[in-house]
């Protein structure tokens, strides 16, 4: 028997080196094979007698082959030509460069072609049009995958053609072993209008109308969404089972908290007030919280961060403090040192190399690093993790083994779409910091054509020598996506060769520095405090800046490469200038001038919105890029559109219902197994 879950290699027909290729789609199971689903369909379904041919058409025929022959012309061409003939008459087809066409198609033979009638040696013949054999089976004829009908197109990789994935879904379909009970209660599917499964995969693959495929797509997507979204439902309901011996008391400590809070230099924003009650109440419940907190880049997270470890701090427990990079963790620490500087509360250090922590201290602030050395904090109540975008699902699940359900606060500066809260972190509450206390002037930003660089290059060394005669300081970041130049990413700017070309070429008057993610911990902090310090006028960077530095005399960015980011890297990244009352710049560069990457680029001249980007690089890039799913595989959606909102909350409905109404359906053998297939990003608390 063959069902989803089947790995490949039990389906007798695939080999292993066609195995190998479709693992590099992605294809594992029976499941990944039939999702793998069509980019497009040709239409071949005019089926036609030769004599009915026009020109330019596209139509399918049946005849049979009278003559074929591989020519080798003088210029080195290698061309193929086929006469074929029905009753009505006879008709020459051309290919080029396919000299195995010798061995498919074979004099005497009934073949089906399908392809567009154009001009050959004068005549109407078919070009390269697509071909199989007609073979008759116990009188019956084969059913066309290939020709005579809507012929499905796949996503291809070398090696593979769509042909090969065609012909082994074809078999696959209608393999008598295979078996796709239905999984979903019947209530769900008369409610939500949704076809058999298997019927779906039928039409999407193979259909008779083109129409036929929204009803089919709009089934296997629903199933996705359905699944991932009830997956996390069930995740959360675990979680929120596991209860705490001791939850945190906060009630006896809110005078102290407001003490603190009044006590700070400046007034909390309406969303930063907000953010804290919640918090506060996830923190005295009896489970762990798994909260993300999403804010703009300035829009105050660390101080949330601040007051939650204060409230853990206050019943006798540690928080940890995770942030992806060395140059972060370190201003972390420096301002969290600070904030606490008039308390009792000890603010520890720990890195790879900088171990200024002790296994008492109250709030530990660090890298990665943390994860290895966390089983050795004994009492943690928290866990903040940092710009949460850049760890892998796979540490953050590492860290729920070592600890006895701490409370979890994630914060990220990548907007999250509603859209992709309802499915992707459906697990997870959010919090939103909505605005800027420090306010901040919009970035001006332009993309910049390659013929304007010189020019560029000498605005901005005007700007620096302009500043410095009137006694004031103005200093520009490049950013370069690499540090080192690549052989397979020739067109893409390195940091080291640019800084050498700006240094000794473009700016040998000004003072350039270089920092970038290989450099170790020391070397970085002392080159940004340089930096900070006027040390430099421009820093050559990869984009290790995009979080965290703040250095207010940086009024100038400019960003090479710019179409390897999101809209949402290049906002955040832009962020880093802008922290001054100073009109701020941001220099985009593309180097592939290619027509949508500019256009991409250009929305960042009008749109200064983080969460308006973001839905709009969901949009053109898809989740992937954004949310890391990509990298870890691990949202389970293959077909499901994640803009599509009227099918999300339809999808959450059913979710909802289901967990409520039909609960005993849920238990069903068939769902449990395909639940199995959907990780869901928060294992944590597991
Ligand atoms: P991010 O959200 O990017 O991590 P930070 O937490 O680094 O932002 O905050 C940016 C700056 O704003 C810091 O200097 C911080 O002390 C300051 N800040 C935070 N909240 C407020 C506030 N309510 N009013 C004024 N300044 C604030
Ligand atoms: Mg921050």
């Amino acid at each position: 028997m063959l069902s989803l879950s089947t790995p490949i290699s039990q389906i007798g027909t695939i080999y292993s080196k066609t195995r190998s290729l479709l693992s590099k789609l992605e294809i594992e199971t029976v499941g990944d094979l039939l999702s793998h689903i069509p980019s497009r369909y040709i239409d071949f379904s005019l089926i036609t007698t030769i004599d009915k041919i026009q020109m330019g058409e596209t139509v399918s025929i049946r005849g049979t082959v009278e003559s074929f022959r591989n020519i080798f012309t003088k210029y080195g061409k290698n061309i193929q030509e086929a006469r074929v003939s029905d009753a009505t008459g006879t008709i020459d087809l051309v290919w080029f460069n396919q000299s195995y066409l010798s061995r498919l198609i074979i004099p005497g033979t009934l073949i089906a072609f399908s392809g567009k009638a154009g001009e050959w040696k004068k005549r109407t013949s078919l070009l390269t049009p697509e071909f199989e054999a007609i073979t008759s089976l116990n009188g019956e004829e084969n059913e066309a995958i290939h020709t005579g009908r809507l012929v499905p197109v796949y996503p291809e990789t070398k090696g593979i053609s769509s042909k090969t994935i065609r012909s082994h879904i074809y078999r696959l379909l209608h393999n008598s072993d295979l078996s796709i009970p239905e999984f979903l209660p019947q209530s769900l599917l008369s409610s939500f209008n949704l076809i058999n499964e298997k019927r779906a995969y039928d039409i999407i693959h193979f259909p008779e109308k083109l129409e036929d495929t929204q009803f089919a797509r709009r089934r296997l997507s629903f199933d996705e969404l359905f699944l991932l979204q009830l997956a996390s439902q069930l995740v959360r309901q675990k979680r929120e089972k596991k209860i705490k011996k001791n939850p945190l008391l906060v009630d006896p400590f809110l005078k102290t908290i407001n003490h603190f809070i009044t006590s700070l230099p400046f007034k909390l924003t309406i969303s930063q007030q907000k953010t804290i009650q919640e918090i506060l109440s996830d923190l005295k419940r009896p489970f762990s919280m798994n909260r993300i907190l999403v804010g703009d880049v300035g829009s105050g997270k660390t101080l949330i961060a601040v007051i939650a470890s204060l409230c853990v701090y206050l019943n006798k427990l540690q928080t940890l403090i995770m942030a992806p990079t060395e140059i972060l963790a370190n201003q972390h620490f420096i301002n969290f040192s600070d904030f606490f500087k008039n308390t009792k509360i000890k603010v520890g250090f720990l890195t790879g190399k900088n171990k200024n922590a002790s296994w008492n201290d109250d709030v530990i602030i660090g890298t990665h690093a943390l994860l290895s050395k966390s089983a050795k904090f004994d009492h943690v109540g928290l866990i903040v993790i940092d710009e949460q975008q850049r760890f892998g699902v796979v540490q953050r699940a590492n860290l729920g083994l070592v600890h006895n359900h701490p409370h979890l606060l994630t914060m990220t500066a990548t907007p999250i779409p509603r859209t992709i809260a309802l499915t992707l972190f459906s697990d997870l509450d959010i919090s939103t910091l909505s605005e800027k206390p420090l306010g901040q002037k919009e970035i001006k930003t332009w993309v910049v054509p390659a013929y304007k660089r010189e020019g560029a290059y000498n605005w901005i060394r005007n700007q620096i020598i302009k500043a410095g005669k009137n006694n004031d300081r103005i200093q520009a970041f490049v950013i370069c996506p690499l540090i080192d130049l690549s052989e397979n990413l020739k067109s893409v700017k390195a940091a080291n060769t640019e800084f050498t070309h700006l240094q000794n070429e473009v700016f040998p008057d000004l003072k350039v520095g270089l920092l970038h993610g290989k450099m170790k911990g020391e070397k970085k902090s002392e080159i940004l405090t340089d930096f900070k310090n006027g040390k430099f006028d421009i820093l050559v960077a990869t984009p290790v800046v995009e979080v965290g530095i703040d250095i207010p005399t940086a009024t100038i960015m400019m960003i090479e490469t710019a179409e390897r980011y999101g809209l949402s890297q290049l906002h955040q990244l832009r962020g880093r200038v802008g922290r001054n009352d100073k009109e701020s710049y941001c220099l985009l560069f593309a180097q592939e001038q290619n027509e949508d990457s500019l256009k991409r680029l250009k929305l960042l001249e009008i749109i200064h919105d983080g969460p308006q980007l973001a839905e709009m690089d969901l949009k053109i890039r898809g989740p992937g890029d954004i949310y890391g799913t990509k990298q870890h595989g691990s949202s389970g959606l293959k077909i499901a559109d994640l803009s599509d909102v009227t099918l999300i909350e339809n999808s959450q409905k059913a979710v909802k219902t289901s967990l409520t109404k039909y609960k005993s359906e849920l238990n069903n053998d068939y769902l449990q197994e395909r639940l199995k297939s959907y990780k869901i990003q928060e294992s944590v608390i597991e």
